[in-house]
Formats: C-alpha cells, sequence, structure tokens
C-alpha cells in the first residue's frame, strides 16, 4: 500500500524528514534538534507539495500556522537536495499584519514594531508581489511602504497570515521552477528535475530589547581549515543582514579594535561555542551556524557545511580523522583525488577579481604571475635578472625548454594534454595552458592581441591559472602550497590500503627528486630523449639523429654515452634502490628539429656543415607525419647502435651504482612497438651488450626487458610480445591518438569544439577512451596474462594520473601507474577511493 504522505511535517526528534523528500536543510534541522540544540520550532514541505503547489495545489495554511499556535511570526527557507542548488532567498517575518504590528508597538515599542512589518512589506512587494524593488528599497517609514504597495497593486496590503504564506509558498515554488534557475542549479551539478523542499520556521527575534542581533559563526578557516573563529554578527538585525550591513557588526571573539560579542553576550556566545563543538562530533562535520539572539536568548536557525577550499578539505578531514570524530577511510574518501593538486601549488586566491584575457586547455595546474615573455631566450634573460616571466610560444620545442626552465609559466597558442609543452610543463610543476587559441602571437612585433581586441606587449604583467586554463591581466593575490602533515597523513593512510602501486614518469634527477618527495614507488617511465632536451646535449642528440654515415653516428653516439651513464647513476642514487624503468629513445624526429634560421645557423655551426647541407639533411628527414614516423624502436631496429649505447650506458651505471652500494636491477623498455620481431631484434642486441659488459668489467648485474604497448596491434598481439617481455607498460598517449587517429599535437584545435557538441564526451588525451582505448586495454592485459601471467603490466601514459582511468586500471588487474611527480599523490588517492569502492560495493 502506498504511504499516504502528509503535505507537511513538523520537525521533531521522530518525523518523518528525509533528504530525499525534503531536502538537505529540513534533515539537517532535524538533526540539530535530535541534538537538543536550541532550534525554533520549524515545519518541513516536501518536494511533493512544493512541486503541486506550482502548479495550483493550495496548501493549507491556516492548519500549517496552527502547528506554532496563536498568531505566530515565521520565516520561510528553501530546502534542496544538495544545498549548493541554492534556491529562493529567504523571506522573514510572515503574519505580520496591522493588528500584529499595534501589539509588538506596545510589548517590543514603536520602532521594533516598525522595522519588522516594514521589512516584511518590502520583501513581499519585491519578491512575492513582484513589484519594481527601486519602490520599496532603503529605510521608509512604514506608512510609505503600505501605501506604496497599495499604489502599485491597486490593493491594501495582505493582512490574512495564512494567504500571505500562502502567495510565499507559491512564488517560491515558481521561482524554483523557472527556466533561469533550473538551468542555473543544473550547471551546479543538480538534475533537471532537483525537487525544492521548503522551510516554514517561527520567528526568533533579532529585533528587540536587550541585546538582540543575528548572525553566522563557524570554527575553522575557510581557506585554510585552521581552527578559527569566523563570522559576523550584527545588533538589532535579522537574517543575514550580518553578511551584508556595516552599522552595528560586532567581532565575536574578544578583539582589541572593538566590542564582540564574546564581551556583550557571554553566555549565549558560550553556547554558541558548545554548539559548535557538538556539531563537529555529532554531525562529523565542520558546520556554519547562522543564529538569532533574541533578549540575550541563543536560537540556532540553521546549520549549514562550512564552504572550504581543497587545502581546507583536507585539514579538516585529517583533523577529524585523527580526533576519531570519523574513520580514516571516510576521510579518504571526503577528498576529491584532483583537489589534491591544489595543495602543491600555488593558487590564484579565490577571493580576488579575475580579469581574464584568454582561455585554453587547463595543461599544469597551479598559478604564476610574470611579465610576458615570447621567447626563451627573453625568458632566460628576464631570469637572470631575477624577475618572474610567463613564457608565450606558439608551441614550444626542445630548443624551449631552457626558457620553460627559467619561466614561471608558460601559455602556447597551440597544443593539446599531450603536446610538448604540457607534458614538459607537469612534469616540471609549471603552471601551463595550451591551446589558447583565442589570442594571436606576433612574436617578432613584440604583441599578443587577444579575442576583445586587447594589445598586450612583452614586459605586461599577467598571471597564468594552469588549473582552471585561464591567462588573466596582471598580477593577482595567490595562495601558496600547502604540502603539510595533514596531506602526508592523507596519502600514508591511502597506501596503507594497497591497490596498484604508484610510480613517476621522470626524466631528470629534479624530477626524481620530485617524485620521491611525494612517495613514489620507482620510476615507470624515463624518457631518455628528455635527458637531452637542453644546450649542448641537445646539439649531440641532433648530430646522432642527423648523422647521414654509422661512422659520424658512432662518434655522436660516443659523446652521448658517458652522459647517458652519469645521468642513470644519478638516478639509480636518487631513487635509491627502488625500481627504475629507462625507456629507449623514442625522439619524433620534428621534436629534435631546428625550424627557424637561426636554429638551423645554430646546428650547422655545431656540426661545422654549410647550412645549405643541414637544410637539405633536415629535408630528406622531414616526416608527413611525424608521430607515426621514424619513431621508437623503428629509430632502433634501423640504427642498432643508438639502443647499444644506450643499453651499456644502463649496464656501466648499475655496476656503478652498485660499487656505491646502491643494488639496482634496471628496468629496459622498448617504445612504440608493433610486431614481434621488433622486441626480437632489440631483445638480442641488448642481451649482447649485456653479455660484452659482464666479460669486459667481470661485473654481474640483472636487468629486465619489458616493452610499451602504444600501437592498437601491439594491443592485439600482446600474447606474443608478452612472451619475450618481463613486462608490459600501456602508453596510452599513442595508444590513443592510434585508436582515434588523432594527432596528438594537432587535436587541441577542435578538442574544445568537439567536447562541447558532444562528440566525445572528454577529451580521450585526458581520460582514458574506456569504450575503445579501454578495451584494447583489456584484450592486451588478458592476451599477456595468458601467455605469461607472471608479468608485470603497467600503464605510463598521461591517463596514469587522471582518476578515472585509474579506477579502471584498478579493475583491469593493472600492477601500477606511472604518472607525472605532481600527480602521484591523485593517483595514489584515486587508488584508495578505487580499492575503497569497491569493498564497499562487494559488502552491499
Ligand atoms: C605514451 O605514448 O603514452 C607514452 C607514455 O609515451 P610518449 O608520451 O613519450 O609518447
Ligand atoms: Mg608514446
Amino acid at each position: 500500500m502506498l504511504r499516504e504522505m502528509a503535505e507537511f511535517h513538523e520537525i521533531t526528534q521522530t518525523a518523518p524528514i528525509t533528504v530525499a523528500e525534503h531536502g538537505g536543510r529540513a534533515k539537517c534541522l532535524q538533526r540539530l534538534v535530535r541534538l537538543d540544540l536550541p532550534v525554533p520550532q520549524t515545519v518541513a514541505i516536501s518536494f511533493d507539495t512544493v512541486h503541486q503547489i506550482a502548479a495550483g495545489h493550495r496548501l493549507d495554511t491556516d492548519a500549517l500556522l496552527a502547528v506554532f499556535g496563536e498568531a505566530p511570526l515565521v520565516s520561510v527557507r528553501p530546502s534542496s537536495e544538495d544545498p549548493d542548488w541554492g534556491g529562493p532567498g529567504a523571506i522573514l517575518n510572515i503574519g505580520m499584519n496591522d493588528d500584529r504590528h499595534a501589539e509588538l508597538v506596545k510589548t517590543q515599542g514603536q520602532d521594533v514594531a516598525d522595522r519588522l512589518y516594514r521589512r516584511f512589506v518590502q520583501t513581499f512587494a519585491i519578491h512575492v508581489a513582484r513589484l519594481d524593488p527601486d519602490m520599496f528599497d532603503g529605510q521608509k517609514p512604514l506608512a510609505e511602504v503600505l501605501d506604496a504597495y497599495e499604489d502599485e497593486t491597486d490593493e491594501a496590503f495582505p493582512q490574512d497570515p495564512g494567504y500571505q504564506l500562502h502567495m510565499v509558498l507559491r512564488s517560491m515554488a515558481r521561482a524554483w521552477e523557472g527556466t533561469t534557475a533550473r538551468l542555473l542549479r543544473q550547471a551546479k551539478g543538480a538534475p533537471a528535475d532537483a525537487g525544492l523542499g521548503l522551510i516554514v520556521q517561527r520567528m526568533a527575534f533579532g529585533i528587540g530589547a536587550e541585546e538582540s542581533g543575528s548572525g553566522v559563526i563557524q570554527f575553522v578557516d575557510p581557506t585554510t581549515g585552521l581552527p578559527q573563529i569566523t563570522g559576523r554578527y550584527m545588533s538589532q538585525s535579522q537574517g543575514r543582514d550580518a553578511l551584508a550591513g556595516d552599522g552595528g557588526v560586532l567581532y565575536l571573539t574578544r578583539d582589541p579594535r572593538g566590542p564582540s560579542l564574546e564581551e556583550q553576550c557571554d553566555t549565549a556566545f558560550k553556547e554558541l561555542i558548545e554548539a559548535g563543538k557538538v556539531c563537529r562530533t555529532k554531525l562529523r562535520e565542520e558546520m556554519q551556524i547562522e543564529f538569532t539572539i533574541e533578549a540575550g536568548h541563543l536560537h540556532i536557525l540553521d546549520a549549514v557545511r562550512v564552504q572550504r577550499s581543497s587545502r581546507a578539505s583536507v585539514r579538516i578531514a585529517v583533523e577529524l580523522a585523527r580526533e576519531g570524530v570519523i574513520s580514516k577511510e571516510e576521510a579518504l574518501l571526503r577528498i576529491e583525488p584532483r583537489a589534491l593538486s591544489e595543495l602543491m601549488h600555488s593558487q590564484v586566491d579565490p577571493r580576488g577579481k579575475r580579469d581574464r584575457f584568454a582561455r585554453g586547455i587547463a595543461a599544469s595546474p597551479g598559478a604564476a604571475s610574470g611579465k610576458l615573455v615570447f621567447s626563451s631566450a627573453a625568458a632566460q634573460a628576464s631570469a637572470a635578472r631575477d624577475e618572474a616571466c610567463v613564457l608565450v610560444r606558439q608551441e614550444t620545442q626542445p630548443e624551449d625548454i631552457r626558457g620553460m626552465h627559467a619561466a614561471n609559466a608558460v601559455l602556447t597558442v597551440r597544443g593539446g594534454v599531450t603536446s610538448h609543452a604540457a607534458v614538459i610543463a607537469r612534469g616540471l610543476g609549471l603552471p601551463c595552458v595550451v591551446g589558447a587559441s583565442d589570442i594571436t602571437l606576433r612574436s617578432r612585433d613584440g604583441v599578443l592581441v587577444t579575442a576583445d581586441g586587447r594589445t598586450l606587449n612583452e614586459g605586461d604583467l599577467v598571471t597564468i591559472d594552469g588549473g582552471t586554463g585561464e591567462a588573466l591581466m596582471g598580477e593577482v593575490e595567490m595562495l601558496p602550497p600547502a604540502v603539510d602533515d595533514c596531506f602526508s597523513a592523507l596519502l600514508s593512510w591511502a597506501e596503507e590500503l594497497g591497490g596498484m602501486k604508484v610510480r613517476a614518469n621522470a626524466d631528470t634527477p629534479d624530477d626524481a627528486r620530485t617524485a620521491r618527495r611525494f612517495g613514489a614507488d620507482g620510476i615507470g617511465l624515463c624518457r631518455t630523449e628528455h635527458m637531452f632536451f637542453e644546450g649542448d646535449r641537445l646539439t649531440v642528440m641532433r648530430e646522432t639523429i642527423f648523422a647521414d654515415e654509422e661512422t659520424d653516428r658512432r662518434a655522436a653516439l660516443d659523446q652521448l654515452l658517458p652522459m647517458q651513464r652519469e645521468d642513470f647513476v644519478r638516478l639509480f642514487q636518487i631513487m635509491e634502490g627502488l625500481p627504475v624503468c629507462i625507456r629507449l629513445f623514442d625522439p619524433p624526429l620534428h621534436e629534435f628539429m631546428p625550424r627557424d634560421r637561426s636554429g638551423i645557423r645554430a646546428m650547422a655551426e655545431a656540426l661545422d656543415l654549410p647550412i645549405s647541407q643541414v637544410t637539405r639533411r633536415i629535408e630528406a628527414l622531414s616526416e608527413f607525419n611525424p608521430m607515426l614516423g621514424m619513431r621508437g624502436v623503428r629509430l632502433g631496429v634501423l640504427f642498432p647502435e643508438i639502443y647499444e649505447m644506450q643499453a651499456r650506458a644502463i649496464f656501466e651505471a648499475t655496476i656503478e651504482a652498485g660499487e656505491r652500494g646502491r643494488l639496482v636491477e634496471p628496468e629496459i623498455m622498448i617504445p612504440l612497438v608493433s610486431a614481434m620481431r621488433e622486441v626480437e631484434l632489440v631483445k638480442n642486441s641488448v642481451d649482447a651488450i649485456a653479455v660484452a659488459v659482464h666479460n669486459q668489467t667481470g661485473a654481474e648485474f640483472k636487468y629486465k626487458l619489458g616493452v610499451m604497448v602504444e600501437t592498437p596491434r601491439a594491443a592485439l598481439r600482446a600474447g606474443d610480445i608478452a612472451s619475450h617481455a618481463a613486462f608490459l607498460s600501456f602508453g596510452t598517449n599513442d595508444l590513443t591518438q592510434m585508436t582515434y587517429g588523432l594527432s596528438r599535437d594537432d587535436a587541441g584545435r577542435f578538442m574544445g569544439a568537439y567536447v562541447q557538441q558532444g562528440v566525445y564526451p572528454e577529451d580521450p588525451f585526458h581520460t582514458l577512451d574506456l569504450d575503445g582505448v579501454g578495451e584494447l586495454l583489456l584484450i592486451g592485459v588478458q592476451r599477456a596474462r595468458e601467455a605469461q601471467k607472471d608479468v608485470v603490466i603497467s600503464i605510463c601514459g598521461e591517463h596514469g594520473g587522471n582518476p578515472e582511468s585509474i579506477a579502471f586500471c584498478q579493475d583491469a588487474g593493472v600492477d601500477y601507474v606511472s604518472c607525472s611527480p605532481f600527480r602521484v599523490p591523485i593517483a595514489r588517492l584515486a587508488i584508495a577511493h578505487a580499492v575503497l569502492r569497491k569493498a564497499h560495493g562487494a559488502a552491499a
């Protein structure tokens, strides 16, 4: 039998109030009632009833008002399922009419009675009768306000409290169902059919004799989460006046600057502090309390979860768990993994103003300000002067690495989330926005023109917000990073839950140190070609790629060998015995070729060749589709001496690290494989080098050889490949590129439009495409494990740091993810969430 739903319920300890039927505010008020807090009598009206009221139903408001006894004054406030979805503003003092006014004049005095009545008439006129707000603004005498109402409506102000309440409920119900309100809340994540409940509450008078007033109080700083009493209180006020008003505002706690509530009304203040403690321990949350003091007595009208920054969320959750108020598991689940990135970087202070001049893809989080520079040379010059700068480029190239190191943030016109600038910036922890195609860059003239026609010059101050993908005018207020004890505690609790391991993609000693700082379990991808992006090294790398003859190439490789060996020794030292997975060279040729005249001239000088010859060679090497060209293992198959040099450097470094007391078993990884024979060829030559190094040195060492699964064919043939490999690592950047036939470098141009039109639900370079690329991954894992059950499987594309993709990998049985060092904590928390959800799902 269907339960007969009452149209309204008085909120008592046992009333059948639920969030799903009456909204979050109603439920929270019931909790406060159960805690014996001094909540004025309250009635809740269900979503269903409010919906009917909007459609014309007339609720028995006289019966509702009778709950409160004789001639009450009440307020009405919204109660949606999630308080963040908003709702119509509160309406106070319903029930005021000429009779009630006359009585109040006798008990409270003329002024108080006038103010209470005037406030109601003004709000009713503007929000219920929808009259022109200008007519009812300000502090006009009561009689004038009543006259204005009559003039505008040709009717006297309604005197019947039941009718007044009916009109208020109807107008709120209709406002909720209006298109604008619906769109606004949908933008905040509300479903299209989200319901509205309404709360009718007996008024506590903040206006009247003795100390009376209203305010809000919270017990933590919403930006840092540290304990601190903040809020406002205003004598002789109602509702949320204290938040808007100036006159009569008191400090809450004792303050040398002026009078405080604590001094003025000590008992009520102490009760408030107690109420805060009760809310914290019993509601298991930091709450903001809305209160009214009526003639010295405290009334708690409402309590809502304190709005908070990510860093405050972490501190609050960890402190609650440390005190045993919530479990560690709940603390973990309360933090969105992505929110951690806010703690690892500076942030634009959310309280400041933003003047945006460009918008692109949020490629690397954090924020930084500096003077605009349009070349890497200018960035370096700026750093030499100790001046912060923001490097703006059409797109970045290997030459820009130094500029990126020197810059405080990077903005590019082209590119997507896996473009050169994005990948490097994430590795460096540098705020970065890419694909800001709404600006025009005229580097040569030293100007940047915005979509709305503003011209910015080199040297102008700007701010890059890599978290939102925005570039802002000027230098804005920042919040510093907050990698503190709470952050570490949260991560150690996440680690205790098990699940996949988290390694870092780290190419340089700096990356490796960052990886360790954030608790990585090892290096899952060292892109060796990235070790050659800088200065003289870039030239030697280019000489290698550029060499026409094997003898020239070997000469260049002889120069590279000691550099590589030293690099690996340093990485092994820093990682102190944790696993290090080194990928053999995978240089997309276009990333290593100079493009402009000065680059070509510099290269000609370095190689001691005429410019014409260099240009010819560049032309000979140039490819139509460099991303699908002579990359990865293809280079290793055609020029085996390159990988041989790298293998030798790795083995010699292993021996050297061993001599220095670090036992290392390096993992060597072959990129961009599509055929088993490629693996055989490289494996043979790497094994041969191992034997040669052993014979030359007499030293014993072990190593593992693995394969990157980055082409659809490698995923499909993972069974064959696994029989030659100790581990497989899914390079989901290339796998996505090749599965979609979508260039990593060019997709940024239309990705925004594609996502906006729902062609792709998300940028697949960002969030793993579970249906397509994900299926290839599942096939690959299954076939590899069937062929070789102990094969270790990981993913090391950008998706390794993406929470949604991580949950998928955890379910797919992947052993570890590898992501940029700054995303290691995010991945760790996302894994904990996946483990907990699975455990809860299994328990349910
Ligand atoms: C990949 O393709 O996913 C990968 C990790 O390699 P890279 O980004 O260097 O091509
Ligand atoms: Mg790749």
